[in-house]
């Protein structure tokens, strides 16, 4: 074999931090936890993150599409699997295959699950989706009473669970929650109407879980809150978490830029004096946002600095001060560097987005580290 050496970018993953999360979310909701590893675990590497969290003792997983379903399974995973999405007409029979609990969102697909079954031979387990108000999939919370019942009717369809999605959770103020806890509520309550057992009954994704406590009902589901990362800015976490994923690079290139000199594309950065450059590679093309162009920042030498210029595709540069940083010295574009710490949530309102799209955007051309 040949000797290879990757360039110095790495995803760290603390995967301790994640089932330490994990614990302490399950301790304040009181509930069982669904852990969300949709979208490669929101950057994290979704076998990996998956593995360890039934090491840990998960108990269910969520994850978006069937094709993250089936991955799970390919991997080895053996615990109940909730598909998040709504069902493709053609992909039902690889949920009955792979034994994944399918997301039934309108009594047309009850009955599309209903036909796969039986010529397969095999019960569906589903989770019946409720529209309370996101407005994405789901029946109707007024319609619920007609869906339900085909539900329970159906031979081939074992009811696991009814759910329903939060808009507004990430925001302890709004009037939404409690119009959509209600909502859900009324339509959960056509079980007991009609004397069936109720099944398992979710709504809390983070903002949920963080807000409102009146939304974790029999299990949570929390996606960014397992990964230490909060879903709104402003919250102060009722939760102890702490961030699990960290995103190191090294310098790779020094230079002294003489005044009146230009970095980048569109030379969109003059140096108003000599300055420090250095050059980091990893760039918009890893899913390193291109919108912290001249703005970001980013830990060399236990300090912060400048991005300056464009970020390019595979590389950016840093505008280090008097920092004396030199090649191969670490660089941190999130997680911590001795007292210093630059948190996912600061790199998104930088880049003007959420913290969500900047970790799944970290795409597979960085190798992940499982520490
Ligand atoms: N439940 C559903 C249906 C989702 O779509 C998501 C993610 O968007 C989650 C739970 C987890 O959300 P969060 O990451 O905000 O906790």
């Amino acid at each position: 074999t040949t000797a290879f050496t990757q360039r110095p970018t790495r995803i760290r993953v603390d995967l301790d931090a994640i089932s330490d999360n994990l614990r302490a979310i399950q301790a304040h909701a009181g509930v069982p936890v669904m852990p969300i590893v949709k979208a490669n675990a929101y950057g994290h590497g979704l076998v990996p993150v998956a593995r360890h969290l039934q090491a840990q003792g998960a108990t269910r997983l969520g994850v978006a599409f069937v094709e993250e379903g089936i991955a799970l399974r390919e991997a080895g995973i053996t615990l109940p699997i909730l598909v998040l999405g709504g069902i493709f007409g053609p992909q039902v029979g690889l949920f009955l295959h792979h034994d994944l609990e399918l997301t039934v969102s309108s009594i047309a697909k009850l009955r599309q699950v209903e036909a796969a079954a039986e010529a397969l031979g095999r019960r569906a387990a589903i989770h019946l989706k409720i529209d309370t108000g996101m407005g994405r999939i789901g029946v109707r919370h007024d319609s619920a009473g007609p869906f339900v019942e085909a539900a329970l009717a159906s031979r081939w369809c074992e009811i696991r669970g009814i759910y329903s999605h939060l808009a507004c959770a990430d925001d302890p103020d709004s009037p939404m929650t409690a119009r959509q806890l209600e909502r859900f509520l009324q339509a959960c309550a056509y079980f007991e109407r009609v004397g069936a057992p109720m099944p398992v009954r979710h709504l809390a994704n983070s903002g949920g879980v963080l807000h409102f406590s009146g939304t974790h009902l029999d299990m949570v589901r929390p996606g960014i809150l397992l990964y230490g990362v909060l879903p709104d800015a402003a919250s102060r976490p009722a939760v102890p978490v702490r961030p699990a994923l960290s995103l190191v690079s090294q310098v790779v290139y020094f230079k002294v830029v003489r005044a009146g000199g230009t970095v980048s594309y569109g030379a969109t950065w003059t140096a108003p004096a000599d300055t420090r450059v250095v050059t980091v590679p990893i760039g918009y093309g890893d899913g390193w946002p291109r919108a912290l162009s001249s703005h970001g920042q980013v830990l060399v030498s236990g300090e912060r600095h400048r991005v300056v210029g464009r970020v390019c595709m595979d590389q950016f540069m840093v505008a280090i001060g008097a920092s004396s940083a030199c090649n191969e010295d670490e660089v941190v574009l999130i997680g911590r560097q001795g007292d210093q710490e630059i948190r996912v949530e600061e790199v998104a309102a930088a880049a003007g987005t959420i913290p969500y799209e900047v970790l799944v955007q970290l795409n597979e051309r960085i190798p992940r580290e499982y520490v």
